[in-house]
């Protein structure tokens, strides 16, 4: 944006240059040329958020609860729960243990120990580990 766009005397019409306050012809005052807009500083704004801390480190896990151990629970030891037992689950893991004999269990385990191994760190702690 330039600040010496031509201006016109509003009583006489003559070309007013520069900064000029007041015409030079017939001494009319002349509307003040507006300052260039000054963009808001936004930037502050932005230097004060932080990014959303997530709710546990991956590489502090608080619970010491390893994924690939819970996974591989599942897939060898599913049958019996032992990887609910791992994950702080104990009435499910039981649960597991009486009907193992169905093999249902055992088909659930290798299911889960798989989810456990596929999921990422974030989902695995949020969603299967007991806190
Ligand atoms: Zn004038």
């Amino acid at each position: 944006m330039s600040t010496v766009e031509q201006r016109t005397c509003t009583q006489c019409g003559a070309p007013a240059e520069g900064n000029l306050v007041s015409c030079k012809f017939c001494g009319a005052e002349l509307p003040r040329v507006a300052p260039p807009q000054q963009p808001q500083q936004q930037q502050t704004a932005y230097a004060y958020q932080q990014p959303a801390q997530p709710q546990y480190a991956p590489q502090a896990n608080p619970s010491g609860k390893s994924k690939t151990t819970a996974g591989l629970l599942g897939i060898l030891l599913g049958g019996v729960g032992a990887h609910k037992f791992y994950l702080g689950r104990p009435g499910m893991g039981i649960l597991y243990l009486i009907f193992v004999w169905t093999y249902i269990p055992t088909i659930l385990g290798l299911i889960e120990g798989i989810i456990y191994l596929t999921a990422s760190d974030e989902d695995f702690y949020r969603k299967y580990v007991v806190k």
